[in-house]
């Protein structure tokens, strides 16, 4: 087994409430197990504050689901930005879910998403990937590297971008790529990203889209991949330790 630091990211998307800090113990419970893991659980933000406070020894991180792309305070009514999430004890951002692109999210807004996120020290969990009809058409590649290029600047700290590879087809269907698709995808993200960038960083790409504790142990062949991201199975702590477990045996 690797020695690399692995990322298991939770996405609870619209789900939680202050009952919910049983699922948040027992993770947090668990996680030193695995030294070589990064547990971090990206909640609803009217949770993050909760969650934070009850956590005497913390040994996951919390994290947000999106922000406003203002920065700051300012009257823009319902919205949250990355400075209040910082203050309530976010120290992860998800953004560019395809579930918020569905929503009318485009690349130009993620890129003030990301920057108003960077700007408050957030580590960004950046999320690609293409839809089946890509996928078919095999766009993928050409799909990814828009999706990076009109959302990351030259000028942003990459070492607190994380990418997160996650096809829409995959989210929520029990489907998940062949792994020689998947280490292609990968690999691809990581060498064309040195390349956009002309940097000689590598960067961290996690794999995101029904991952469970069965599918888990052949996406582990993958060695590219620097982690997961996962949904609805971060909503159950049996659920997302099973997934670590069977990851590391
Ligand atoms: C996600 O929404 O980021 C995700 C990976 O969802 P799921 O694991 O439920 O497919």
């Amino acid at each position: 087994m690797t020695n690399k630091l692995k990322y298991f990211i939770g996405n609870w998307k619209m789900f939680g409430d202050f009952s919910s800090y049983k699922i948040i113990y027992k993770i947090n419970q668990y996680v030193p197990k695995h030294k070589k893991s990064k547990v971090v659980i990206c909640v609803p933000n009217i949770l993050i504050d909760f969650f934070k406070k009850r956590l005497k020894k913390r040994n996951l991180s919390i994290g947000a689901q999106n922000c406003s792309h203002r920065e700051g305070y300012g009257p823009f009514t319902g919205a949250v930005s990355a400075k209040m999430l910082k203050k309530m004890g976010a120290e992860y951002i998800i953004l560019g879910h395809s579930e918020n692109r569905q929503e009318g999210e485009t690349p130009q807004l993620i890129k003030k998403k990301i920057l108003s996120a960077l700007n408050q020290k957030l580590n960004v969990i950046f999320c690609v990937g293409e839809k089946l009809k890509d996928k078919k058409k095999g766009k993928t590649f050409s799909v990814i590297r828009k999706q990076i290029t009109k959302s990351i600047d030259k000028k942003f700290n990459k070492n607190k971008i994380i990418l997160a590879y996650e096809p829409v087809w995959s989210i929520g269907t029990n489907k998940i790529p062949r792994v020689n698709d998947l280490e292609k995808v990968i690999k691809f993200i990581k060498s064309d990203f040195k390349r956009s960038f002309k940097t000689k960083k590598i960067p961290k790409v996690l794999y995101g889209g029904s991952v469970n504790k069965k599918n888990v142990k052949s996406l582990s062949i993958v060695k590219e991949i620097d982690g997961f991201l996962i949904g609805g199975a971060s909503q159950s702590a049996k659920k997302f330790i099973d997934i670590i477990e069977n990851y590391y045996k």
